[in-house]
Formats: structure tokens, sequence, C-alpha cells
């Protein structure tokens, strides 16, 4: 394949990865939101008390959420620090050993700064 990543297209890759990141944490806020555990625990009130179980899930389903937002917020970080790499020329060396991260790799991860050998540590990109 003769279609090498420019970096053109690897901003573009990370503008779109960015607009999917803010519109997932959107729509996680908007339900977050929605999510009253006070409404969920009176909702059940009128028939049988099962010890707030529907609060109680609620509570826990907003409890994931929150942490879903922060960690989507902490990539978009990643994101910005990724395309300020792009305005550089080491934009596809790893960061951490030197080599090359690879043209696929960076097409299918474009916020990663580290090869695929080095990604073995890292958590999810
Ligand atoms: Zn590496």
């Amino acid at each position: 394949m003769s279609d090498s990543l420019t970096v053109a297209k690897h901003r573009k890759n990370l503008q779109q990865l960015r607009a999917e990141t803010e519109a997932a944490i959107a729509v996680m806020q908007a339900t977050y939101d929605e999510l009253d555990p006070e409404e969920a625990a009176s909702d059940v009130g009128a028939g049988e008390d099962e010890g707030g179980s529907e609060g109680d899930l609620t509570r826990f389903e907003r409890d994931r959420l929150r942490t879903r937002i922060v960690e989507e917020g902490l990539f978009l970080e990643v994101i910005d620090a990724a395309e300020e790499r792009a305005k550089g020329k080491s934009w596809k060396t790893c960061a951490r050993c030197g080599k090359p991260i690879g043209d696929a790799r960076l097409e299918a991860l474009p916020a990663t700064d580290v090869c695929v050998v080095c990604k073995a540590d890292r958590s999810n990109w």
C-alpha cells in the first residue's frame, strides 16, 4: 500500500475522534442528568417496597456514567496532546522507544503516541 498516512489525514482522523468522543460525552451527560435517584426511589414507593432498590440502581448507574464521563474527558486531553504532536515532525514516532508507530496503528488509534510494543503497559491506546 502506497497511500501512507499524511499529517492532513491524521489531523482529520483526530478531529473525527474528538467529535465522536464529545458526542459520546453529551449522550452520557444527558442520560446522567435524566437519572434522578430520588425520583426513581419515589416511583417505586407506590408499589411493593423492596428496600429502595430502584433508587440504588439509579445511583449505581449514575456513578458508572460519572466515571465514564471523566474517562472520556481525559481522553479528550489525550486527543489534544496528539493534535499538538501532529504539529511537529515526530508524530509518527513512538514517544517511548523512538521507533515508528506505524501508519496502520495511527489510522486505527489516532490519539496514540506509542508503538504497539510500548503500548503493552498502557491501558486503552
Ligand atoms: Zn515504542
